[in-house]
């Protein structure tokens, strides 16, 4: 069957998938919900908007993005709440996102209201596999990838937006030992760190690997230039608490992912009270912190975890422990607060919830 609603066309799918997926037992993306959106740029405009069954994409062996890159993603989440509406966090500031990203990596902005539209539409076909278990979701990845097919190095004129899904379960951050990594680089100056392009996670994979050999489970990516300012953790943004005041590298330079987490950490910090700082911070600044008991708590942000708690840094050979994660005030409140937030268990006082 196929139907049209607000623009989208909509084709049905003959059987549900949705009895094959264990909910109790959700490994992290693996599986996907019976529905994607669909949508190409090409002639030079958005064709028709579709929502249509999962299947395998058929590509040309020349599909540009398999050659030189030209592919950038989103990462958000919904879940139910209790009268069985879907909710998202802040969809919005994803779309937008996403489309700074596509104009640093020459591709085809998606009109905003075109990516919640497609996001919403995709997920109220979808709705059977949104989760209301206590911390499982519905992973929403949105991306897109350039679709010439041509091996020469341009930008793309054809590209290929789509919309996936799927069902994960509670993610467990256990507290992590931390490396400040001195000799890679997850992104320079002037370079696409700012955008979830592809090829930044690709290029993180062996220096991560090499942290993992060494014991350290994630990196702390430190400046290009001079390996002395932090930057991120892994592929989370990073905030510490020294001295009571929350501080996190500032979003000015180009090389730090501009998080939605840690934009949301900081306005309700604001909003307790806290003293926030957004600056450059020095790896030395976070060492003496902790040797002089100043620091009380440290954790990556980002969509996955919410809040990754941090209990070890690992800097030039030394390993340093940081204070119990029982004892940090500050990142356990806001994590529950966050976490119930996006359930729909507190007030939306800041408007941050999208009802599908
Ligand atoms: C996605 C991402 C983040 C976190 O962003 P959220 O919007 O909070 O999920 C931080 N750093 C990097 C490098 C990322 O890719």
């Amino acid at each position: 069957m196929i139907s049209t609603s607000n623009n989208i066309k909509i084709t049905e799918i003959e059987t549900s998938r949705i009895s094959e997926v264990d909910f109790n037992n959700l490994p992290f993306g693996k599986h996907f919900a019976d529905y994607m959106f669909e949508m190409d740029y090409k002639d030079g405009a958005w064709q028709q908007a579709t929502v249509v069954p999962f299947r395998n994409l058929s590509i040309h062996p020349a599909t540009s993005a398999l050659h030189y890159g030209q592919a950038i993603f989103e990462g958000l989440k919904a879940t139910k709440n209790e009268a069985d509406e879907i909710l998202v966090f802040r969809p919005d500031m994803n779309a937008k996102r996403f489309n700074e990203s596509a104009i640093r990596m020459c591709m085809q902005p998606v009109p905003e209201e075109m990516f919640l539209e497609g996001m919403r539409a995709v997920l109220k076909q979808n709705s059977a596999w949104v989760p209301s278990a206590e911390g499982q979701s519905l992973y929403i990845r949105p991306f897109m990838i350039a679709t010439d097919e041509y091996v020469g190095i341009k930008a793309s004129d054809n590209y290929k937006f789509l919309i996936i899904c799927s069902p994960v379960g509670a993610y467990y951050s256990e507290p992590v030992k931390v490396k400040i990594e001195m000799e890679y680089t997850r992104a320079a100056e002037g370079g696409v760190g700012r955008a979830k392009a592809a090829g930044n996670y690709a290029a993180s994979l062996y220096p991560a690997k090499k942290g993992l050999e060494e014991g350290y489970r994630q990196l702390i990516w430190t400046d290009a230039k001079t390996h002395t300012f932090i930057e991120e953790a892994g592929t989370m943004n990073v905030i510490f608490v020294i001295d009571d005041v929350i501080i996190t590298p500032s979003e000015e330079k180009d090389t730090i992912l501009k998080g939605i987490t840690k934009r949301s950490v900081l306005e309700v910090a604001r909003d307790w009270g806290y003293k926030v700082e957004e600056r450059p911070i020095k790896v030395d600044e976070v060492i003496d912190a902790i040797k002089s008991n100043r620091l009380t708590d440290a954790f990556g942000a980002g969509t996955a975890a919410t809040i990754a708690p941090i209990s070890e840094i690992g800097y030039l050979g030394v390993d340093y422990k940081l204070p119990a994660v029982e004892t940090r005030t500050f990142s356990n409140k806001l994590k529950e607060y966050i976490n119930e937030y996006k359930l729909g268990l507190v007030e939306d006082k800041y408007n941050w919830i999208f009802r599908v």
